[in-house]
C-alpha cells in the first residue's frame, strides 16, 4: 500500500521497536516511569519552556492546554479549520465549557491580528472573557512566518491573552525555516507537539509550557483519562523519534515538492504545496473514479474535488513514481 492520505499512517520501524522492546518503565501516574520523565525533560530543553507532559493524543493535549487557559465562560480566538476548533469534536464546549471564537485564517494560514483584535470582546457583562488566541503551526502544511509569530506575541501581550500553539506538525516548520524548535517557541505560552505524525511514533503528543501550568494539566490529563502506566514503553518511540525522525523531515518535503511539479506536467491544478502536504483540484465527476483507480493499484488517496495527499517516512520516491504512472494512466483512460 501506497498511503498519502495522511502523515499518521506511519508505522514504527524496526530500530523504534527496538527502543520501545528496550524501554526502562516505571509507573508514570506515581511519576517514575524514568523514559516518560526523560522525553518530558528533552521536549522541555528543546522548546525553551520550563517543563512538558507526555499525552497519548494530541487531541487530549490540545483540550488539556485549553482547560488549562480557559475557565468555564471564558473564550479562546482560533482558526475557523482549525484541530482543535473544528476537529476535536468539541471538547472545549463540552467538557469546559469554554467557548470558541473562530476567525477566518489568510492564506498563508496566520490568522490576521486585526481581525483578531475585532474578535476581543470587551469587558462586559454581555460577553465572554477573551484569554487566548491559538494559532496552528503548520495550518495545512503551511508555515507561519516567524515575523507574525513575534507580532501575535507581543500583540497577545499588550492584550492581556494566553498564546498556544498546536503544533502538530511544528517540526516541519523547524525544519523548513532552519531554525530550532525554541526559536518557535518563544513566542507561545504553550505549545503541543505531535510524535505521532510525520515524526513517525505509534503513539504520542507533548503540551510544553512552564512548571505551573504543566502541574495544572497533568492533574487535568488525569480527569480526562490521560495517565497512562508503563508508558515509557511509548514514550521511548517518542525519544527515538525526536532523535533520529526531524531532519530526515526534509525528504518529505522535497518528495511533495516533486510530487506537486509532476501532477502539474500532467495537467493537474495544484492548489497549494508546503512542507509535506499539496491540495491538488479534482474535477468533481471524477473523484469517485480516481478513488478507486487509485485503490485499484494499492494507493490510498482521500480523493475530493480538492484533495489533500501527505508525504511522510512510509514513501519513498519510488513509491510517488507509482502514484505518477497510475494518475497518468487514469488522465489517458478518463481523456
Ligand atoms: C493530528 C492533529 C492533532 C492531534 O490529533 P490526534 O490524532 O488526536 O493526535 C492536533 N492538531 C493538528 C493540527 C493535527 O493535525
Amino acid at each position: 500500500m501506497i498511503d498519502l492520505r495522511s502523515d499518521t499512517v506511519t508505522r514504527p520501524s524496526a530500530a523504534m521497536l527496538d527502543a520501545m522492546m528496550n524501554a526502562a518503565t516505571g509507573d508514570d501516574v506515581y511519576r517514575d516511569d524514568p523514559t516518560v520523565n526523560a522525553l518530558e525533560a528533552e521536549a522541555a530543553a528543546i522548546s525553551g519552556k520550563e517543563a512538558a507532559l507526555f499525552f497519548p493524543t494530541g487531541t487530549q493535549a490540545n483540550l488539556v492546554a485549553l482547560l488549562c487557559h480557559c475557565q468555564r465562560g471564558d473564550e479562546y480566538i482560533v482558526g475557523q479549520q482549525a484541530h482543535n476548533y473544528k476537529y476535536e469534536a468539541g471538547g472545549a464546549a463540552v467538557l469546559g465549557s469554554i467557548q470558541p471564537q473562530p476567525i477566518l485564517a489568510a492564506e498563508d494560514g496566520t490568522l490576521p491580528l486585526a481581525d483578531v483584535a475585532a474578535a476581543i470582546k470587551p469587558d462586559d457583562i454581555h460577553f465572554a472573557r477573551t484569554r487566548l488566541l491559538s494559532l496552528e503551526n503548520t495550518h495545512h502544511g503551511r508555515v507561519l512566518p516567524l515575523g507574525y509569530l513575534e507580532q501575535a506575541w507581543h500583540f497577545t501581550r499588550e492584550r492581556g491573552l494566553a498564546l498556544h500553539i498546536d503544533g502538530a506538525r511544528i517540526f516541519n516548520a523547524v525544519v523548513a525555516q532552519r531554525v530550532t524548535l525554541a526559536e518557535i517557541a518563544r513566542y507561545c505560552d504553550t505549545l503541543t507537539i505531535c510524535l505521532s505524525k510525520g515524526l513517525g511514533t505509534p503513539v504520542g503528543s507533548l503540551l510544553c509550557g512552564d512548571s505551573a501550568y504543566i502541574e495544572q494539566a497533568r492533574r487535568w490529563r488525569k480527569m480526562t483519562g490521560g495517565g497512562m502506566r508503563q508508558a515509557g514503553i511509548l514514550a521511548a518511540a517518542g525519544r527515538y523519534a525526536l532523535q533520529h525522525n526531524v531532519t530526515r523531515l526534509q525528504e518529505d518535503h522535497d518528495n511533495a515538492a516533486w510530487l506537486a511539479e509532476q501532477l502539474r506536467a500532467l495537467g493537474v491544478e495544484v492548489i497549494s504545496q508546503q512542507t509535506n502536504m499539496l491540495f491538488v483540484q479534482v474535477p468533481s465527476g471524477q473523484t469517485e473514479a480516481l478513488q478507486r483507480w487509485m485503490h485499484a493499484a494499492d494507493i490510498l488517496i482521500s480523493v475530493g474535488t480538492r484533495t489533500r495527499m501527505v508525504t511522510h517516512l512510509d514513501v519513498c520516491r519510488a513509491d510517488l513514481q507509482q502514484v505518477i504512472a497510475r494518475w497518468q494512466a487514469f488522465l489517458q483512460s478518463a481523456g
